[in-house]
C-alpha cells in the first residue's frame, strides 16, 4: 500500500521538489501552502506522515505542530520539521512544540526520501 505523506510549505520551488523526489520513489503527496489549510488536511486526508515548513503564512509551523498534538487521532502520525539549516533555535523549537524530527533545508536530494522513509517507517514509537 503506498504511503501518502502531507507536504506543508509555502514555497513552490521547495513544495515541487520534494513532491516530484517522494512520488518517484511511490508516495502519493498532497500539499497545503499554508498552516491553516495543512492542520485540515492533516485531519481529512490521514496522512502516513506529515512534512512541516516553520515559515508559513496563516499559522506558522510551531503553531500547526502544537494543534496537531490535540487531536489524538494524529498520535501516530510523524511530523517532520523541515527547517533551515542555518537555524539552529527553530529545531529546538519545533521539537518541542511537537514535531518527531527534522531534516534540513536546502534539501539533498540524493538523501530527502531516505531520511523520510525512516521517519514514516518508525512512526510506531516504542515505549521507553
Ligand atoms: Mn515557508
Amino acid at each position: 500500500m503506498s504511503r501518502k505523506l502531507l507536504i506543508i510549505e509555502d514555497n513552490e520551488q521547495n513544495y515541487y521538489m520534494m513532491r516530484f523526489l517522494l512520488e518517484k520513489k511511490g508516495f502519493k503527496v498532497v500539499g497545503a501552502d499554508n498552516g491553516r489549510l495543512g492542520v485540515e488536511m492533516a485531519l481529512s486526508e490521514k496522512p502516513d506522515a506529515i512534512l512541516l515548513d516553520i515559515q508559513l503564512p496563516e499559522m506558522d509551523g510551531y503553531a500547526v505542530a502544537a494543534e496537531l498534538k490535540k487531536h489524538a487521532e494524529l498520535d501516530d502520525v510523524p511530523i517532520i520539521a523541515v527547517t533551515s539549516y542555518a537555524m539552529v533555535g527553530d529545531r529546538e523549537n519545533i521539537m518541542a512544540a511537537g514535531a518527531t524530527g527534522y531534516i534540513e533545508k536546502p534539501i539533498n536530494p540524493d538523501t530527502f526520501v531516505d531520511e523520510i522513509s525512516r521517519f514514516v517507517q518508525d512512526k510506531k514509537p516504542q515505549s521507553e
